[in-house]
This record gives C-alpha cells, sequence and structure tokens, in this order.
C-alpha cells in the first residue's frame, strides 16, 4: 500500500461526514514534503458580472467528498502517486483587488520553495495572473492551456489593468506566458468588438472557438498541443468553468450558450498527460446561481483529473 496521504474512504467515514478538505484528504499548513499542494481562494472582487465565487473552493470540496481515488478510465492512481495535501485557503483581503493579488503572490512565491505542484480552487480569474507571476519567476515563461468561454485579454476594464477580463494580456504582456506556446480552448458568444480575439491570435495564441470543438472528439486537438508544447517544458492549465455550457456548469458569473460538454472537459484534461504540467487551476465557480450543487461537483472531479494528469502519475 501507499505511504502517502490518503482521502478519507467513504467506507470508513460517510461521505456526508468527516473532514471538509478536498477529497478529504489531510489538511496540512506547510508545504513541506508534498508534492502537490491544494489551495483555495475565495477572491471575486476581480468579477465583472455576478460575484459569488468567494464561495467555491469552500463548495468544491463539499462535493469532492463524493470522488473516490482510482479513475476507473485512465488507471490513474493520483494519491499512490504523490504526497497530496490541502492547505487551505489564502487570506486574501476582500475589501482591495490589488492588495489581494500581492497577498496571492506572495503566499506562492513562498510556496514554491517548495518542490510542489500548487492546484488552486477559484475564486475568480484574477487570481491566476498572480500565481503565473510566481511560477514564472521560478521556471521562466510558461506554456498555457487556457480553457474557457471569454479570452481575458481585454486591455482594460472600466479603467482598471487587472481584472478577470485581462488576466491573459498581462500574463502575456509580462512575459508569464509564452504566447507560441499558448492555446485557449472554448471561447465563443458576444464580444465588445468583431476584433475581441484578433489581440490573442496576433501575439501568436492559438485560439480554438467553440463552434469548432462542437460534435467532436477534443482529443485529436490535445494530442496536437502535446505534440507542440512537447514533454518538458513547463506548462499550467487554466480551467475557467464557463468554458462548459451553462447546462452543464450554470453556478458561474458569466455563462455563455453553446459551449464544452463535460465530456470535452474530460478529453481537454485527459489530453494534458504527457505535458510537463506545473500548476493548475479550476476557477469561477460560483455556487449561489447553482443550488444542485452539480457545478461544484463537475469542478471536483475535473480538480481529480488534473490530479490524474500531472506528470508521473501512476496508472494501472
Ligand atoms: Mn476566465
Ligand atoms: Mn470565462
Amino acid at each position: 500500500m501507499s505511504n502517502f496521504n490518503q482521502p478519507l474512504s467513504g467506507n470508513d467515514m460517510p461521505r456526508f461526514s468527516g473532514p471538509g478538505t478536498l477529497f478529504r484528504l489531510p489538511a496540512a499548513d506547510s508545504a513541506e514534503g508534498l508534492d502537490v499542494a491544494i489551495v483555495g481562494i475565495g477572491l471575486d472582487s476581480g468579477t465583472s458580472n455576478r460575484s459569488g465565487a468567494r464561495f467555491g473552493p469552500r463548495q468544491i470540496r463539499q462535493e469532492s467528498a463524493l470522488v473516490r481515488p482510482y479513475s476507473m478510465a485512465t488507471g490513474a492512481a493520483p494519491f499512490d502517486s504523490f504526497q497530496i495535501a490541502d492547505l487551505g485557503d489564502v487570506p486574501i483581503n476582500p475589501y482591495n483587488l490589488s492588495d489581494s493579488i500581492a497577498i496571492i503572490e506572495a503566499y506562492y512565491r513562498e510556496l514554491l520553495e517548495h518542490p510542489v505542484v500548487p492546484i488552486s480552487l477559484g475564486g475568480d480569474h484574477t487570481l491566476t495572473l498572480p500565481i503565473l507571476r510566481a511560477l514564472a519567476a521560478k521556471l521562466g515563461p510558461l506554456a498555457l492551456v487556457h480553457v474557457d468561454a471569454h479570452s481575458d485579454s481585454n486591455d482594460s476594464m472600466f479603467g482598471e489593468k487587472i481584472t478577470h477580463g485581462t488576466v491573459f494580456r498581462r500574463a502575456i504582456e509580462e512575459g508569464l506566458v509564452d504566447p507560441r506556446h499558448m492555446v485557449q480552448i472554448g471561447l465563443r458568444a458576444t464580444g465588445y468588438s468583431a476584433a475581441d480575439f484578433d489581440w490573442p491570435r496576433r501575439q501568436g495564441v492559438r485560439v480554438v472557438q467553440v463552434e469548432n470543438c462542437w460534435h467532436r472528439s477534443l482529443s485529436p486537438l490535445m494530442e496536437e498541443i502535446r505534440s507542440q508544447f512537447g514533454g518538458e517544458r513547463p506548462s499550467y492549465l487554466s480551467f475557467d468553468i464557463d468554458g462548459l455550457d451553462p447546462s452543464a456548469a450554470p453556478g458561474t458569473g458569466t455563462p455563455e450558450p453553446g459551449g464544452l460538454t463535460g465530456i470535452q472537459a474530460l478529453e481537454i484534461i485527459r489530453g494534458c498527460y504527457g505535458l510537463n504540467l506545473v500548476g493548475g487551476d479550476l476557477v469561477e465557480v460560483a455556487p449561489p446561481y447553482d443550488p444542485s450543487g452539480n457545478t461544484a461537483l463537475l469542478a471536483a472531479n475535473l480538480v481529480f483529473e488534473i490530479l490524474c494528469s500531472l506528470p508521473g502519475c501512476r496508472r494501472r
């Protein structure tokens, strides 16, 4: 048997009871000795429409009690492969977005003094910027798989340079991400102008609008991305739950019709196995808009799939 931390089994403690950590893993207060660190960030002051993603991490953890430790599809066994613990939440300042961004960056810079892969639960998409800043300071420009209904590459919103809709413009401008090794999947719906997706394309980003995903498997796309990125280049997965159709994930602040299916989400994340993933996030889960809890349940399962796609994850 494994010496690594194990989720508390649903056969030892009923799933509706027990600790409130992700997958009911042990909690930890330091990344010392960990291979993978789970971190929650209840930030939603970067949202442009409906707020509520501040409740995302807690709800994802709650719904994660139903996730079991072995993937029956891929044979992946993340809890037999890595030492994983839940570090709890970053103590952001709910009254001040720029202060929160600084707090998050400082938190991840300290975290990354350990050789650990951070997996983050959001929270709105603004939180990805300080994470990328900390990762790029350690590893250099990252390759990026970005799943989203939106490009999040506006220059500014209401004159603000840092919002959940400007993250990837800043990340490219600051050299945190290499746009020639960046793909955006699921982009759609209505824009501020007809040219909204031109800026990322001009930087060299591969933009896969959702119409090019409809009615097909995304496994071939992911095969192309794996051969483009290679198995060595430090790569990051940023997954905005609004990339999915609102029928699958209604609990989010900026829903757009015509989105990816839950099956395509699995194909994307499973297709990241083979990349050198150095971190990942699942953002924009806003539980107040989904009384069923299904959005957070789906998110918890997608986070499990991210663990299964980390480099070195053992498979049966
Ligand atoms: Mn986003
Ligand atoms: Mn979005």
